[in-house]
């Protein structure tokens, strides 16, 4: 399942370094290396998916799980009270450059819409 070629494969399984924030048998969570916010979070699937279409009706409960840590690391972090987004980039036009599913978690500035 884990991709040689994959940089998030590679942070899941320890080969790379980075800021672990929470981590269970299906989900890694850890900071974003180039953080666009004060806040910046990836919640990552373990199992490799390379984008958000090629999740199938089998990844239901994966999905689930991405959505529900989202919603506990913001309770935790008390990033509700002044407010986040989650983003999930697919593909060229939307500027995806790691091609293992994430959940991008933002907080901790005023963040535009509609986005650049
Ligand atoms: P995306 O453009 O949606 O594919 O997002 C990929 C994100 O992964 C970017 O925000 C990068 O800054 C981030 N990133 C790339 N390499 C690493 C890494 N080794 N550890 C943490 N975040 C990373
Ligand atoms: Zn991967």
């Amino acid at each position: 399942m884990e991709r040689d070629d994959c940089i998030f494969c590679q942070v899941i399984s320890g080969k790379l370094p980075s800021k672990m924030e929470y981590e269970d048998e299906y989900l890694a969570i850890f900071w974003d290396i180039n953080p666009q916010a004060p806040t910046h979070l990836l919640i990552v699937p373990k199992k490799h998916v390379s984008r958000f279409s090629e999740f199938t009706d089998d990844d239901f409960d994966l999905m689930g799980k991405m959505m529900d840590a989202a919603r506990k690391i913001a309770l935790k972090l008390n990033l509700n009270e002044k407010g986040f987004r989650l983003v999930i980039n697919e593909g060229r036009d939307s500027g995806q450059s790691i091609f293992h599913v994430h959940l991008h978690l933002l907080s901790g500035r005023r963040l535009m819409w509609p986005p650049g």
